[in-house]
């Protein structure tokens, strides 16, 4: 879970690229970062925390230059630490070389300990510093033809922006799991992970990055090429279903608009007898909209979410019931009093969540309270840069239907399924990624592989 953005010729690439940050926050608030590039020299401000943390006036006059690369992470591979910090910048025998990636390498814990064999000394224990060391070792006088040698060597998922002086360069993996947009602003090029950025800066869609393509921007223009073979198609399906912003475009496709047709579908497949449809905001919403439309039945905003939550809070020495999800949500008794509802939740991870939302809806008066889910159940960890638990943790992946509604503590509970997911979303099940729901793996894992993924699984726990 991550955001990335890339800005070639801008004279505030810094700002562009600080306001494409916020745009992109909700893909990973641990920590955000920029570099510029300006006199053959690269300069980087990056920390922890979200960008308005990390980022003021004088930081960003601090950042020179016309080309900017920026990051802001949630970690899945790699501990939460400020050595993990993206955007890399780093200096090799080409010269000086900034990165930023969004995605998972599956086979990074096994580069890793080869070149650490050799010699190779890390500084970070993310998978995103294997591309710098084998890019660094590449055979190669050019440092692009460096990076697709680097990734020709890597399997998984990667979205990426990297800057040296005077080029920026934007990679997709063969799969295509992670997206990646291109954008013009003014003469600037813009490359971002979701096309929300474009609407923030004023930016002009341009195209979505082809999955196994290597764009080059300099000053003579935009450059592509694809020097990867190509494989079978994987985008995430879950960037659809939770992830994305909902005013974003993704994968060519309006996120909203999958959205709703998601609820309408789980309409379809799982009705309820209710008097109220009830969203768990904010990525509910869409679906629920749909749920209602299709149903007939009246959309309320039953749960009411504070947005100016921040990551850390002091719970009162006397415990409130629910406190923790209490201080998020909060339930508008008014309008659930006495009714029997349905609520419209985008997927049930634990669980726990969901049990303590449905508390929270019984305590505010429902008379009934009965959930639907607009994903099938997730019974599998992602691979891939989604931060999903482990699966000992999935409630989906050990209890049955009916042993996860009693847990939930809901009168009736019932997911969408994979068909009805993929009907909603246009998509047959070989043309994405649906890993986390059916455990079969788009990129081949042999057993010794899984062995490898120390760091991911150490970074989960
Ligand atoms: Fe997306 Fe799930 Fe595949 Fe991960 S496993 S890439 S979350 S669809």
């Amino acid at each position: 879970m991550c955001g990335i953005v890339g800005i070639f010729g801008h004279p505030e690439a810094s700002t562009v690229a600080y306001l494409s940050l916020y745009a992109l926050q909700h893909r990973g608030q641990e920590s955000a970062g920029i570099v510029t590039c300006a006199a053959g020299e690269l300069v980087r401000r990056a920390g922890m925390g979200q960008v308005a943390e990390v980022f003021s006036k004088d930081v960003l006059e601090d950042l020179p230059g016309n080309s900017a690369i920026g990051h802001v992470r949630y970690s899945t591979a790699g501990e939460s630490a400020s050595c993990n910090v993206q955007p890399f910048a780093l200096r090799h025998h080409r010269g000086p070389i900034a990165l930023a990636h969004n995605g998972n390498l599956v086979n990074a814990a096994s580069v890793r300990t080869e070149l650490e064999a050799e010699g190779a000394i890390f500084q970070t224990t993310s998978d995103t510093e294997t591309i710098l060391h084998l890019a660094a070792r590449a055979r190669v006088p050019d440092v692009v033809d460096a990076l697709v040698d680097a990734l020709r060597q890597m399997r998984g998922a990667y979205s990426l922006v990297a800057m040296v002086p005077g080029r920026l360069i934007a990679a997709r993996d063969p799969l295509g799991f992670r997206p990646l947009s291109i954008g013009r602003l003014g003469a600037a090029w813009v490359v971002a992970s979701e096309t929300c950025v474009f609407d923030l800066i004023g930016a002009t869609f341009v195209r979505d990055m082809e999955r196994g393509e290597i764009v080059v921007m300099d000053v003579g223009g935009l450059h592509s090429f694809k020097p990867f073979e190509s494989e079978r198609a994987a985008p995430c399906q879950f960037e659809h279903v939770y992830f994305a912003r909902p005013d974003s475009t993704v994968f060519g496709v309006s996120v909203q608009s999958v959205r709703k047709k998601l609820g309408e579908q789980l309409w379809a497949e799982q009705p309820a007898d209710v008097d109220v449809v009830v969203p768990v905001p904010d990525s509910g919403s869409f679906p629920a909209y749909g749920f209602a439309r299709a149903s007939g039945i009246p959309f309320e905003m039953g749960l009411v979410r504070n947005h100016y939550v921040g990551r850390t809070f002091i719970e009162p020495s006397q415990q409130i019931r629910n406190f923790g999800v209490r201080i998020k949500l909060n339930p508008v008794k008014e309008l659930l009093a006495g009714r029997r509802i349905v609520l419209i939740d985008d997927s049930v991870v634990r669980g726990t969540t969901s049990r303590k939302i449905v508390q929270l809806c019984r305590e505010a008066g429902a008379a009934e309270v009965h959930l639907r889910v607009s994903c099938p159940p997730t019974i599998g960890p992602c691979y891939y840069g989604i931060d999903t638990p482990l699966r000992e943790e999935l409630i989906a992946a050990n209890r049955t239907l009916e042993e996860t509604r009693e847990f939930i503590g809901a009168d009736s509970l019932g997911y969408l399924s994979l068909e009805g997911m993929l009907q909603a979303s246009g998509k047959r099940i070989d043309e994405v990624c649906t890993a986390c729901w059916t455990n079969e793996q788009p990129v081949a894992l042999p057993p010794a592989e899984y062995q490898q993924l120390g760091l991911f699984e150490k970074a989960k726990r």
